[in-house]
Order: C-alpha cells, then sequence, then structure tokens
C-alpha cells in the first residue's frame, strides 16, 4: 500500500509568517548557507509526526480526531522570542518561540490519545516544548561563527493569532525543500461564545 508521510500542525497566518521572516532577515542574511532556513510559507507548529501511514489511517485519523477536537475551545497563540535546540554551544535547530494557554496542552494531549488508538505513531516520551523551527543548522556551519550571530538576535514579540483548528498534512520531501499539502482541517469548537448575549440595560 502506498504511505503518506503526514504530520498534524497549526498553521501560522501569512501576516506572521511574513513578520517571522521580516524579524529573522539580518540573521538570515549573517549565517546565509550555514542554515536551511524554512521558507516562509511552510513555517507552521508541528503537533504530532507521523511519519509513513497508508491513506485509510489518515482518514480515520482525520475522522477521529475532528470529532474530539470540535468539543475543545479555541486559543490564542504569542510568537515570541527565539531559542537553539539543543544548546546554544551546539546550535542544530534555531526557532521561534510559542507562548501558550494549558489549552494547546490538551490539543496535543488528544492528537496523541488518538494517534496511539489507531496505533499510527506511539506516545510521544519526551516533554511537549512547543516551538516554530525557522531554520536547521547544517553540518558544515562553523560553532563560533553561529554562536556570535545568534547572541544578538532578540526578536521580541512578534505577534498573537487565534487557533481556531489543526491541519493533517502531507509532506514530500523534494532536495529544494519540503512540499506541504493539507489534506484535512479540523476545526476546534466554533461555539465558545454565550448561546444568549445578554443585553446590557441603558442606564437611566
Ligand atoms: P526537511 O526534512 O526537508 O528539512 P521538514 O522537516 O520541514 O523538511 P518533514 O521532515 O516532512 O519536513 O517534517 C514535517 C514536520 O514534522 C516538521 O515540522 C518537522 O520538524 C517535524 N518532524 C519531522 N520528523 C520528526 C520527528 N522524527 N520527530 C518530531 N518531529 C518531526
Ligand atoms: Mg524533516
Amino acid at each position: 500500500m502506498s504511505m503518506i508521510r503526514a504530520f498534524i500542525a497549526l498553521e501560522i497566518p501569512p501576516v506572521l509568517q511574513d513578520e517571522i521572516s521580516r524579524a529573522s532577515a539580518g540573521l538570515k542574511q549573517k549565517l546565509g548557507d550555514s542554515v536551511r532556513w524554512v521558507a516562509p510559507h511552510n513555517l507552521h507548529l508541528t503537533l504530532k509526526f507521523l511519519g509513513d501511514v497508508p491513506r485509510p489511517g489518515l482518514d480515520a485519523l482525520a475522522l477521529a480526531l475532528g470529532a474530539e477536537l470540535g468539543r475543545l475551545p479555541l486559543f490564542e497563540l504569542t510568537l515570541a522570542e527565539f531559542g537553539v535546540f539543543p544548546n546554544p554551544k551546539r546550535p542544530r535547530v534555531l526557532w521561534v518561540g510559542v507562548q501558550a494557554p494549558p489549552a494547546l496542552e490538551q490539543v496535543r494531549r488528544v492528537v496523541e490519545a488518538c494517534a496511539a488508538r489507531l496505533g499510527l505513531a506511539p506516545e510521544e516520551k519526551k516533554p511537549f516544548s512547543p516551538h516554530l523551527t525557522i531554520g536547521r543548522v547544517r553540518e558544515t556551519a562553523s560553532p563560533a561563527g553561529l554562536q556570535a550571530a545568534l547572541q544578538g538576535f532578540h526578536p521580541g514579540r512578534l505577534g498573537a493569532f487565534t487557533v481556531e483548528g489543526l491541519r493533517l498534512f502531507r509532506s514530500d520531501l523534494r532536495p529544494q525543500g519540503p512540499i506541504y499539502t493539507s489534506l484535512a482541517l479540523l476545526p476546534l469548537a466554533r461555539e465558545n461564545f454565550p448561546e444568549t448575549n445578554e443585553v446590557t440595560p441603558e442606564s437611566a
């Protein structure tokens, strides 16, 4: 059976993708080829990497997840600051920080549980540390040059947005960079507003 490389992620609104791109332009210029930069339109927040999954498995996941996520409230994310994995002495992954309410962790637990129930992927053991990868350091990069450039990079608060749903993406790896295609939109609950609008009486 043909397999699809897939992952579940939060989309970043295009204005914020542009903002991140603008904020990191100086860094890109300094570091140039020593980093493989994520194309602005590909910036996203991964909740779960699924790997190669047969198509029926993905359909089942989208169905199961869609039902569960529809019961969870919308929430807001703030993108701010910058960091690296695994540590500043040996940076491999460059990222923008994500400040999230507990609702994000709840969403991730639901994603993990659904994937596990369908036997798609083992439960993630690592603690969840939400981040937005902006670049991956190449093996050939000089650690000293990297450190010097990264130390001075403090983008501060980049913006906030309301998360209305998740997406199931297909990823096709190409030499020029990955191509992501949305396979399913998985909305969170829309009805997190009061059923009845209470009207405040005009003061007499
Ligand atoms: P490339 O591999 O060419 O750099 P990419 O990493 O963006 O591109 P994928 O490897 O298909 O594309 O990954 C899709 C998403 O899943 C990315 O956010 C990536 O960081 C994440 N991801 C990939 N592999 C893993 C993994 N083993 N564990 C956790 N997340 C992963
Ligand atoms: Mg990858």
